[in-house]
């Protein structure tokens, strides 16, 4: 641990001074987008970049426009995520993009070695990623963070169009994301109530969450009184919201992301995620509290930049946690530094089946991050019905990398 890194780094990001580029609009993007960007805030600048990457079979072509409408799109998310950062006091920071002079998003293109129907949904991102590393491999310098994009265009054909896109890779893969592109996909179109409008919510919201994930978030809801002020978290079902309906990242998102290495200001010197660290946690206690509040403690043996906790009914499997209500304030104990406690009032759970029904299983993780990025996820499960005022009986506790 090296507190010394936390310090340079929020130190970093209030002294340097400030890019104007995201507010210099830049003179090729479309009226439209420049009017869709016109509440941009300047970002600080950032050490490492997202690596963006246009990739589409042998037998195919980039969708129209495709440097023009993407600049625009990724300014776009990248200012939604920055405005949030900013909100909640980490600074006016966002994951950093490589630009071009003329203002455009330095997009790696590559035109693959088998046709376009070869790199399909399911299972195509295989073969993409393969064919991607051999070309970082032969151009390391465009290889600017562990996170990357990748955009393919929508297959052409009876099923899929410009007005129905599909057939491609569309879903995270560790700190890799891919979303589809098409020819309206189009910043101008945003928060219309038109097909082309309402299509770019569902294709935009689905980048900018997907792109989430590949920086380091898992999905997670808000309490009902967060919601109700801000709308839906863009990690919950907020990539079906995004430009039509408030949408939102929660705090504890925005701690995850405050140590993601793209979000790094420009002479950060931390290593991301090279930590070896085995994080044991112990002594775990789940009781209720005056008949309305869940309260978890437990001891570790590390000390961490960040702990979310988050609440949630079984099953665990992938996708099928959109709902776990996260609660960002876990407490370290003054007096005893190893121990941590997280209080979860019911009323913020209350959409939980188990809060409803005081019975099946129900499951709390705990993300660990630490301050050169690496994430730790322990979760304990319980039966609802077992909580009482002096204990809970936990099952099932394990423990893996990332979240
Ligand atoms: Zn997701």
């Amino acid at each position: 641990m090296n507190t010394k890194t936390i310090l340079s780094i929020t130190a970093l990001a209030a002294m340097l001074p400030l890019s104007s580029s995201a507010v210099d609009i830049p003179q090729n993007f479309s009226e439209g987008a420049k009017a869709k960007l016109a509440g941009s805030i300047e970002l600080a600048p950032s050490e490492h970049q997202l690596n963006i990457v246009y990739f589409y079979g042998c037998d195919f072509q980039p969708a129209r426009d495709h440097e023009r409408r993407l600049s625009e799109l990724f300014t776009y998310v990248q200012q939604f995520y920055g405005q949030a950062m900013q909100r909640y006091g980490f600074g006016a920071r966002s994951f950093g993009l490589p630009i071009l002079p003329n203002g455009n998003v330095d997009i790696i293109t590559i035109k693959g070695k088998l046709p376009h129907k070869d790199y399909p949904y399911n299972g195509g991102h295989g073969k993409v990623q393969a064919e991607l590393a051999e070309y970082f491999a032969a151009h390391p310098e465009k290889h600017r963070s562990g996170h990357t994009f990748i955009l393919m265009p929508t297959w052409l054909d009876d099923k899929f169009s410009d007005e129905n896109p599909g057939g491609v890779p569309y879903y995270g893969v560790g700190k890799t994301a891919f979303a589809m592109d098409y020819g309206d996909f189009d910043l101008q179109y945003l928060g219309d109530d038109t097909p082309k409008g309402r299509l770019l919510t569902k294709y935009l919201g689905g980048l900018a969450h997907e792109l989430g994930h590949a920086l380091n978030l898992p999905h997670n809801n808000g309490t009902p009184d967060q919601n109700k002020a801000m709308g839906t978290p863009l990690m919950n079902a907020g990539n079906y919201t995004f430009g039509m309906k408030p949408t939102y990242l929660t705090k504890a998102s925005c701690k995850i992301l405050d140590t993601s290495e793209t979000f790094a200001p420009k002479g950060c010197k931390t290593v991301f995620y090279t930590s070896q660290q085995d994080v044991k946690v112990t002594d775990q206690e789940l009781t209720l509290e005056n008949g309305d509040t869940l309260v978890f403690k437990f001891h570790t043996n590390a000390k961490f930049k960040c702990v979310n906790a988050y609440i949630q009914d079984a099953p665990f499997a992938v996708n099928e946690d959109y709902e776990k209500v996260v609660f960002d304030k876990v407490e370290r104990d003054a007096a005893d530094p190893t121990l941590y406690t997280v209080r979860m009032p019911l009323k913020d759970i209350a959409s939980l089946k188990g809060v409803q029904q005081r019975a099946g299983v129900g499951g709390i993780d705990l993300v660990f991050v630490e301050e050169e990025g690496s994430r730790h996820s322990y979760r304990v499960q319980f039966d609802w019905s077992a909580i009482t005022p002096q204990g809970t009986p936990l099952r099932d506790i394990i423990h893996f990398k990332g979240c």
